[in-house]
This record gives structure tokens, C-alpha cells and sequence, in this order.
């Protein structure tokens, strides 16, 4: 059975998929894992595809002591015991900088490359590249790295800069954008789920512990609320999102904070977390009776709707809101005051529908037609890593197309 891997490395979890290569090139997903609590807790939880426990073990501090460990152990799981030899890996990477549009085979130089924009992501970057690192002791597996900022590479100029000297931008000080797996992914459902508008004008909410929105014109990104970094745009689980950046020069010059201090609170004590002073998990806050709580999703909502807002100005008009990921497809009170906020556009939400997690949740008459479209970030870098592979295989087909 060819089997192509899939992995997302974050600080303290590798998460893992293997999806099964099926004759006509589509792709089956076989095993869902993630490898959690990396150098305090390791253990390995792992499922079959109909969500049958494969593995559900603990390991020694010791054993998985960082993420190239937790990818090692992963790794002789699935050989060792279930025979799994990929013949690919495709990575979640999530900065490509300004010369990644499309995914990429990765041998030393395009990782020594891919380091230079740890600081852009240093949260996930480094994470990204370790099991990547540990992977090329093995010359004869390609891999390749997927970028959340690719999908977002063709904007305008216009979308693409920030007003400072042209020189910082030549230097790559730019509006990349991110989350764009998971927009590429929906842009691709579109036309299947809402093929009369899938070429239309369509606002995209993803709406995790990291939020950010999109706008697509005919199934390509030109406006994204992130920017150089992911912490630009809407309130996050523990990103505070649009923020004055005079705020961070107060913070250093009144209050003594150090960069790296400053980076702490930016990536860790802010957005909801630091709003609600509770939690930065939407769960937590929608049980909470404390006020805090309200008000943390109270700006979450508003935030929304005023970056919407800034979408439909960049679309000049929308013709589709779609909400994904965690809180997205999950939470039918913030859809619900979402498409309060969003009336003004044409939204009229059928409560029931939004209830029973329809896949359109407008009602009939809703000028503005609503979709819920569950993301798939994995498969999407399953089809790329595939796509890279076939084609290495046949550079005649690739210069042909
Ligand atoms: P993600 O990063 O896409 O995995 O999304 C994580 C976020 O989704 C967390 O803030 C979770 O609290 C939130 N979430 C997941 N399920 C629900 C739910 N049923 N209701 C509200 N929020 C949810």
C-alpha cells in the first residue's frame, strides 16, 4: 500500500495523518495521530479511520524529550508496528516567505531558507522545520513543505505592502498572510458545494485557536486580514489581533519590556485569554458566567464583523460568507451573532439549520448565502505532497501543462 504522511509540528504536539495513495490518484485517510505533551507528559494517541484507538500510550519524559524525538517515536510506531512506509512527507510550514507560492521538495538549502523566517513565526517555525530536519537522514524519502502564506502570494500590490520605505519591503517586510491551506482547501470545495457562487466573491472565516479571514474573488485569495505575521487582524485564543503598534512602543520605552518579553505577550497573554483573564479556549468562555467572559466573546464577534467589512471594500461586494475551523464549524452561538452583525450585508441566518450544523445555514431568501465548510488542512498537503511527486516522476507532464 503506497502512503503518503502528513505533518504538522507545533511547540509541544506533532500532529500526523497517513492517507493511502488509491489507484486513480485519490487519496484515502488511514491513521489520525498526534504525538501531545512533548517533554512533560509525551504520550501517543492514534486512530484508524473510523475512529478506532490504534494507540493510546504514554512514554518516559526522557524518551520525548523534544519534537525531533516525538517525530522519531511516531515514526517507529507507524514502521514498526504497523508497517507504514511512506513514500512521501508532506509538512505544514507555516512561513514560505516572499518566494514560496506554491508547495516545494525540500532537500538542506530550501530548509537552511525556510530558517531565515523563524523569527516571522516563532512559535510555529522552528517547530515546522525540526521533524523536517530529522526526516533528511533519510535522503531517499522526499518531503515537502506546504506554506499557510503560499495561497495568499498573488495579492495586489496594493494588498501586498505596507506603507514604509519600498527598500523593507524589497527585504520581504510584507502583508503575507496566513491560514492559506485552509482557504485553498475551501476555495476547492466551493465549486462542488456552491458551484454558483464558488467563482464569485466570497468572504472566508477561519475561526480557530488562531483566527484570521479571507477574501476570495474566483477561487483566489486578494485580501487577508493577517499580515507579516500571524498575529495581525482578528482577536485569537492568546493573539490580540489588530493592535496600534504605538502600544508595543509604550510597552518597551514606559514599561521596560524587553523584545522578547514583548513577543511572550503577544503570542501567549493576549486575544481572549488575555481578555477574559479565564481562558483562551471559546468552550471554556461559553460556559463561563463570568463577565469577562461575555466580553471576551463580545470583541471576538465585533472584530469579525468590522473585518468583514474591510473584505467586502476589498471584493467591492460579496456574494458568499463561509465560517470553518474549530470554532467555525462547532459554535452555533457565535455563528449566530456573526450573521447578526453581518445583516447589513444581506445575512438572514435560519436559526435551525445553524442549530443542526447545516452545510448552509441562510435562510432561502438570505441576500448573502451562509456555508459552514468543515477545513482540511492535511489533505491538502497530502494532494500537494502528491501533485509534487507525480510530477517529479514526469517532468514531461509538467512541462506539458
Ligand atoms: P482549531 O484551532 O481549529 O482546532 O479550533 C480550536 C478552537 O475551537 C478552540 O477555541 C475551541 O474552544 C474551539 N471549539 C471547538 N469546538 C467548539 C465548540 N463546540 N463550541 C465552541 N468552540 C469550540
Amino acid at each position: 500500500m503506497d502512503t503518503i504522511l502528513v505533518v504538522n509540528a507545533g511547540s509541544s504536539s506533532v500532529k500526523f495523518q497517513v492517507f493511502e495513495v488509491e489507484g486513480g490518484g485519490g487519496l484515502r485517510r488511514q491513521i489520525k495521530g498526534q504525538m501531545d505533551g512533548i517533554g512533560s507528559r509525551p504520550r501517543l494517541r492514534a486512530s484508524g479511520p473510523n475512529g478506532d484507538t490504534l494507540a493510546d500510550r504514554a512514554y518516559q519524559i526522557e524518551a520525548v524529550a523534544d519534537v525531533p524525538a516525538a517525530m522519531s517515536a511516531a515514526g517507529a510506531w507507524l514502521r514498526d508496528e504497523l508497517d507504514i512506509k511512506p513514500i512521501a512527507v508532506g509538512h505544514r510550514v507555516v512561513h514560505g516567505g516572499p518566494d514560496h507560492a506554491h508547495p516545494v521538495l525540500i532537500d538542506h538549502a530550501v530548509v537552511t531558507q525556510l530558517e531565515r523566517y523563524a523569527p516571522l513565526a516563532p512559535l510555529h517555525q522552528p517547530h515546522n522545520l525540526a521533524p523536517i530536519r530529522t526526516l533528511l537522514n533519510f535522503p531517499t524519502l522526499p518531503q515537502v513543505a506546504c506554506f499557510d502564506t503560499a495561497f495568499h502570494r498573488n495579492h495586489d500590490a496594493l494588498a501586498d505592502h505596507y506603507a514604509i520605505p519600498y527598500q523593507l519591503h524589497a527585504e520581504g517586510i510584507r502583508r503575507y498572510g496566513f491560514h492559506g491551506l485552509s482557504y485553498e482547501y475551501i476555495a476547492n470545495r466551493l465549486p462542488q458545494i456552491a458551484p454558483d457562487i464558488a467563482g464569485g466573491r466570497v468572504i472566508v472565516a477561519h475561526l480557530g485557536s488562531g483566527a484570521s479571514m479571507c477574501a476570495i474573488r474566483g477561487g483566489k485569495s486578494v485580501e487577508s486580514t493577517m499580515g507579516f505575521t500571524a498575529l495581525d487582524g482578528l482577536a485569537m485564543g492568546t493573539r490580540p489581533g489588530q493592535i496600534d503598534p504605538g502600544v508595543l512602543l509604550y510597552l518597551m520605552v514606559a514599561k521596560g519590556m524587553s523584545a522578547s518579553e514583548v513577543q511572550d505577550f503577544l503570542y501567549r497573554d493576549c486575544g481572549l485569554k488575555g481578555l477574559s483573564g479565564i481562558s483562551n479556549d471559546m468552550r471554556e468562555l461559553e460556559t463561563s458566567v463570568d463577565s469577562r467572559a461575555a466580553f471576551a466573546i463580545d470583541y471576538f464577534v465585533y472584530r469579525i464583523g468590522l473585518n468583514a467589512g474591510m473584505l467586502a471594500a476589498a471584493l467591492q461586494g460579496v456574494d458568499a460568507f463561509v465560517f470553518t475551523a474549530g470554532i467555525g464549524e462547532n459554535s452555533v452561538s457565535i455563528r449566530a451573532r456573526v450573521a447578526e452583525r453581518l445583516a447589513w450585508l444581506g445575512v438572514a441566518l435560519d436559526p435551525a439549520e445553524n442549530g443542526r450544523h447545516a452545510g448552509k445555514i441562510s435562510r432561502s431568501g438570505s441576500r448573502l448565502p451562509v456555508y459552514v465548510v468543515p477545513t482540511d488542512e492535511e489533505l491538502m498537503i497530502a494532494q500537494h505532497t502528491l501533485a509534487l511527486l507525480v510530477n517529479r516522476q514526469s517532468p514531461k507532464r509538467e512541462r506539458a501543462s
